[in-house]
């Protein structure tokens, strides 16, 4: 609700036209429970718990890992389905990785998110829920940090659109999303990164938009014959116009283009296609970020030796092309990628 909505709203439960203000700045700091927001007074408490509720989610399971830096929670919507975010603790700040839709309609042969379906769009409220979540557990959690010299140490303080589904089939929540989070959390549009498989006129439309949002390209192959056989999407669109529309994007926003590139052990890890995805990006504004592939147990890749992932970042590192590998967070708690959720609807159905 807006703060004039919400001004109506607690006027008609008889209280005084202030209260909707503190409700409100409870509700951006992520409080999942009316009768969290300790400066109202028990009656409006218990009215506000039998009329309305905080978040259009419900979380079902959280999990953490073992060295606590990320939590992955498993939250139910309205209709029952269920989406999973993560939070990411790190040292430039905290992460939350969210999905923006249920379940997945892309068809990637690697990724566990799609296995289901898609069952639909989520709401920009939805989205938003899953930072407030996040939002919550950081401020719960306040006493346990460590501090790292950060003033925003327990705010969530990066956005990554990298969880289920793909986003720019969902433009228009996406950007409604983002632009509450800027607007009312103060997360910087410079720290919000979106990823998508390469739907062309949804980079368009976002370059459009002109936020200075990163964004990142999920490639996986540098050619179109493997990476139509490892992604049904590359067979509308190629290689060549999803790296130009990109980088219109970058040039546009004056961004870094990142670039995601998921290992699979023969599949697309040998120094040849190094050599040949550096041809891609020589003399262009890119990070390259390799990801060691998690295992999906439906899924019949092999991740790729530490020696095939450093020999294939050298070729890149010879050719001048910026390049990382991505740490893996959170594996043993089934955080790559739809896994908690393809368990859960698995076991439910
Ligand atoms: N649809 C968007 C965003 C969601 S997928 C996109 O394609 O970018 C987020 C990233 O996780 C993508 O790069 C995707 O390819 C990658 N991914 C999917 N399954 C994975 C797995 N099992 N291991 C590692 N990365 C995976």
């Amino acid at each position: 609700m807006t703060l004039c909505e919400l001004e109506q709203f607690v006027i008609a439960l008889g209280q005084p036209r202030f209260r909707a203000k503190q409700i409100q700045e409870w509700l951006w700091r992520g409080a999942p429970d009316f009768s969290d927001m300790k400066n109202l007074p028990e009656n409006l408490r218990l009215d506000l718990n039998a009329a309305a509720r905080t978040l259009p989610v419900e979380i079902l399971n959280e999990i953490e890992s073992a060295d606590g830096q990320t939590i992955k929670f498993l939250l139910k919507l309205d209709d029952s389905d269920t989406i999973e975010t993560v939070l990411m603790r790190t040292s430039y700040g905290n992460s939350v990785c969210v999905s923006s839709q249920a379940g997945c309609a892309m068809g990637c042969k690697f990724c566990a998110s799609t296995l289901l379906g898609l069952r639909r769009n989520l709401t920009a409220n939805e989205m938003l829920a899953q930072i407030l979540v996040a939002q919550w557990k950081l401020r719960q959690q306040n006493h346990t940090i460590k501090p790292n010299g950060d003033p925003n140490n327990n705010d969530v303080s990066h956005i990554v659109v990298m969880g289920t589904g793909e986003p720019l089939q969902n433009t228009e929540n996406l950007k409604c999303f983002l632009e509450y989070a800027n607007s009312r959390l103060c997360i910087s549009w410079r720290r919000m990164t979106v990823s998508t498989c390469g739907i062309i006129p949804g980079i368009k439309e976002l370059t459009e938009w002109g936020k200075p949002v990163n964004l990142a390209i999920s490639l996986h192959a540098p050619n179109d014959e493997l990476r139509s056989h490892l992604m049904p999407v590359n067979n509308k669109y190629k290689v060549a116009e999803i790296l130009a529309a990109a980088f219109e994007y970058t040039e546009k926003t004056g961004r870094q283009l990142m670039i995601e590139y998921i290992m699979l052990a023969g599949v697309n890890d040998s120094p040849e296609l190094a050599k040949e995805l550096s041809d891609l990006f020589r003399g262009k504004n890119t990070m390259i970020n390799l990801i060691p592939w998690n295992t999906v147990a439906e899924r019949k890749f092999t991740a790729p030796s530490s020696n095939a992932v450093h020999r294939f970042q050298d070729v890149l590192i010879k050719e001048g092309i910026h390049v990382r590998i991505r740490r893996e967070r959170g594996a043993d708690i089934g955080s790559a990628c739809g896994q908690l959720r393809l368990r859960s609807e698995k076991y439910t159905a």
